[in-house]
């Protein structure tokens, strides 16, 4: 077995991404020699402990984090400011400080600010995840096959982000650098904007009355269900996505509106044609992702 890359690894949040994170470390031995975990709340440090996946739970962010050559933030990203602000003080020198957040440019600019001389700062996003949430849902098979885009700012130390591009490999995902503002407008198109049109299409079925209303439940049809899948995703976590990438999000929504426009334009007017057009479009990208292996 190849040596651990880091001695100490503290994830600070502990739910789909820190306890998916936390699986693998256990169960391969090569990527931290221990494991020290941090949650906002005690009833979710005592379940870590039930299901083994840590070493040490300790409720103290700043204390979580003594010690560790590896500190990495699994929390909302709405909640790194105030994370980071508490534990800088308390990072070894040396350490590395990583992230998993769904946005890139926030969490430099929140985070970027705090970290302490001597401390690397590696952000990285694993692109994987599931409808579900808590130290329950994580699972080892998470980022199987996966992107892990990691954003370092310019003049990061390159054996740092190695050190978190090989973290990521052995969690068995495909590692791939990426500018900031690049990620979250990537972004904003293949995940916040899906999520948008979702929780959106689900309040409007919600909106509907009586019998309606009803009956949208149960004859739910395959598209909705899908869309319903995706709504029941963790109602902080998105709304922190949806606030720290507000101007890509609005940008992509408003192209968005534009498209939803003219396609609402061609049934109107019977364009066949270009209804059709639209439809295979869907159909190649479908495809390609399937040829990718993403789908
Ligand atoms: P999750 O399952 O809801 O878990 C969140 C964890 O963070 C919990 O342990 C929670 O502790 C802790 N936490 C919540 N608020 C906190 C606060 N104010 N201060 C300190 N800790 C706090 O979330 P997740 O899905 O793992 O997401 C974690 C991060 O991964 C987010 O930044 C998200 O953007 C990113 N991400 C998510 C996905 C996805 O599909 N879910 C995919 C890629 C990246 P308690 O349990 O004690 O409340």
């Amino acid at each position: 077995m190849a040596e651990p890359i880091f001695r100490r690894l503290a994830l600070l949040g502990i739910g789909l991404i820190g306890s998916s994170v936390a699986r693998i470390v256990r169960e391969r031995g090569d990527i931290a020699a221990e494991l020290v975990a941090n949650a906002r709340t005690q009833s979710t440090l005592d379940r870590v402990m039930q299901l083994g996946i840590a070493d040490r739970v300790e409720l103290d962010p700043a204390r979580a984090v003594e010690g560790a050559d590896c500190v990495m933030l699994c929390a909302p990203v709405g909640a790194y400011e105030a994370l980071a602000a508490a534990i800088a003080p308390h990072l070894a020198p040396g350490a590395i400080l990583t992230d998993v957040g769904s946005t890139k440019q926030s969490v430099i600019r929140d985070v970027g600010p705090l970290v302490p001389a001597g401390v690397h700062f590696v952000p990285a996003h694993p692109v994987a995840g599931t409808e579900y949430s808590g130290p329950d849902a994580g699972f080892t098979t998470l980022f199987q096959g996966r992107w892990c885009l990691l954003t370092p700012p310019a003049g990061t130390d390159e054996t740092a982000v190695e050190k978190i591009a090989e973290l990521w490999r052995r969690c068995g995902s495909m590692v791939e650098a990426m500018e900031p503002a690049h990620h979250d407008r990537v972004l904003a198109i293949v995940s916040h904007l899906p999520h948008l049109i979702a929780f959106t299409i689900c309040g409007t079925a919600d909106d509907l009355e009586g019998e309606s209303r009803q009956q949208v439940l149960q004859f739910a049809a395959s598209g909705f269900r899908d869309f319903t899948r995706i709504a029941a995703s963790d109602p902080v976590m998105w709304r922190d996505v949806f606030l720290n990438n507000r101007e890509a999000l609005l940008e992509m929504l408003q192209r968005f509106m534009e498209d939803a426009q003219a396609m609402a334009r061609a049934v109107r007017w019977g364009d066949a044609t270009y209804i059709e057009d639209r439809i295979l479009r869907g159909r190649v990208i479908r495809r390609s992702l399937i040829e990718m292996k993403q789908a």
